[in-house]
């Protein structure tokens, strides 16, 4: 396989020289454009599983922020990749959005085994969402037990409790299998599936439980407005413990569980999936020749002192030195240090007025920071510097970046966000000028043209292959006319 050599003086590589086995995992979350917080539970998982060391790297994906499922791919270093939805239940996202927004040529429910395809020369498997998988009635009893450590078969029922929804019929169906797995283990008096949309709804539990002590785990993958108030309020729980007096069934005392999708032992249910996914193979992947040749071309700028969009990355006794470009020259004092790459993460997702950012390549970069660290702590800070930047911009100038017209990503769009099919040329330009405005990238995808990238020396030219879902979140505000106007703070 031969290598192309540019004027941008990297070499660009071609595919297929074995290097080394390598395994990467991917973890899929929504993420949001309005809420910093939706990502955590993905990173926290990222991180415990990190830790572990068997993979060679794991990798998160959102839906509404960076690296997109649309890039995510790019961003793994094996051909061997596994991606796991870090969903509670099966449904729109999971059977629909993931796989079409990561190509993987699939619509519908996924099979137990889960589906694989070879994608540009990367073995890619996607699984069910972890929610689904049979050790979560684990999880679920550790649940249980923590919120009441002497739960007894004589007196304490369970309630699973589900969200339940009426356009999703395989929401509640995990809801109930539980239930059935727990009430067959015979630990408690009774087990009931109960949900906050759908009957037997929540508010019946008065009538439908007998026992006097009643413990809570609401199905859910996080802590948030439903087990904070919907669910208390509905069962009018006051706290962790709360005593019934005057029940039709006497007085009954309920114990409230955290929700099983924060639980630790979600990372071996992730574990599970991904070995059974892996099934009889036993042959792993080798690196991934073309993000290889990416993050290489990276290194040797960085060696030389690099500034790439609003960073400056300089070479510091055998360490490299990252901060905002517009802090070069501040003394170090002045500035926050960081030691890793999760600090780096966690001080820039947030802009300078504390407003979540979503696309990291808009020009709201916080400035007072510096990080110093060795070179597998800078690729990873960058990483969450620039999602995908490095490779899509090294693919740029090898001319492999290959541009999907706005029309393209519309057609693609479903659900909310098939409005967008409606947009207006004037339209769509006039909500890319506002947001893509304050953005670094180059929309190659409205034809713009990019001849040089910051591997050439601009430290501003990065492309952008296709519209991202922000923009496409924007577009449909507009269409819908409910568009205030103001990029980085409408979301
Ligand atoms: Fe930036 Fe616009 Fe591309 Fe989004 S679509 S990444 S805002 S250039």
């Amino acid at each position: 396989m031969g290598s192309v050599q540019q004027q941008t003086g990297h070499s660009c590589a071609g595919r297929g020289t074995r290097v080394r086995l390598m395994r990467s995992l991917v973890l899929i979350g929504h993420g949001s454009h309005l809420n910093g917080e939706s990502a955590a539970a993905v990173y926290r998982y990222a991180e415990m599983i990190r830790a572990r060391g068997l993979y060679d790297e794991v990798v998160e994906g959102y839906w509404k922020e960076e690296p997109s499922l649309r890039q995510v791919l790019k961003t793994t270093a094996s051909t061997d990749v596994t991606v796991i939805p870090m969903f509670i239940s099966e449904g729109y996202f999971t059977e629909t959005v993931i796989p079409r927004e990561m190509g993987l040529g699939h619509q519908g429910p996924v099979p137990p085994e889960g589906v694989a395809r070879v994608l540009g020369g990367r073995t890619v498997r996607y699984t069910l969402p972890y929610g689904v998988h049979p050790s979560m009635s684990d999880v679920i009893l550790a649940r249980a037990h923590e919120a009441l450590p002497d739960s007894s078969p004589e007196d304490t029922a369970l309630i699973v409790l589900g969200h339940g929804t009426t356009r999703n019929e395989n929401s509640n169906k995990i809801v109930y299998q539980n239930a059935e797995v727990l009430r067959q283990s015979g630990q408690f008096a009774s087990v009931h599936a109960l949900f906050l949309d759908e009957d037997p709804k929540v508010g019946t539990w008065p009538e439908m439980v007998k026992a006097p002590r009643v413990v809570v785990v609401p199905f859910f993958a996080s802590e948030g407005w439903h087990t904070l108030e919907t669910i208390p309020e509905d069962m009018g729980l006051e706290g962790a413990v709360t005593t019934f007096v005057d029940n039709p069934n006497g007085q009954q005392t309920v114990y409230y569980a955290k929700p099983v999708g924060t639980h630790s032992a979600v990372a071996d249910v992730i574990l599970h999936l991904a070995e059974e996914a892996a099934g009889s193979s036993t042959s792993d992947g080798d690196t991934e020749r073309v993000h290889d040749a990416a993050w290489n071309a990276f290194m040797d700028r960085a060696r030389q002192g690099l500034r790439f969009g609003e960073v400056l990355v300089q070479p510091e006794s055998g360490m490299f030195e990252l901060r905002h470009a517009l802090d070069e020259g501040k003394p170090g004092h002045e500035l926050q240090t960081l030691v890793t790459p999760e600090g780096v993460r966690d001080f820039t997702r947030r802009d300078e007025g504390g407003h979540h950012r979503p696309v990291h390549t808009l020009r709201n970069m916080p400035r007072g920071w510096r990080a110093v660290m060795g070179q597998a702590d800078l690729v990873r800070a960058v990483q969450y510097l620039y999602p995908a930047v490095i490779e899509e911009t090294y693919a740029q100038s090898c001319h492999t970046l290959r541009p999907t017209p706005w029309a393209t990503t519309a057609r693609r769009q479903t659900g909310i966000y098939a409005k967008v099919q409606k947009a207006t040329p004037e339209q769509l330009e006039e909500v890319a000028a506002d947001v893509c405005g304050g953005c670094l990238r180059t929309r190659l995808w409205a034809g713009e043209k990019l001849p040089q990238t910051f591997f050439d020396g601009v430290p501003g030219a990065i492309p952008c292959a296709e519209a991202c879902t922000f923009l496409v979140a924007e577009v449909r505000e507009e269409v819908a006319g409910k568009r205030g106007g103001g990029a980085s703070h409408s979301h």
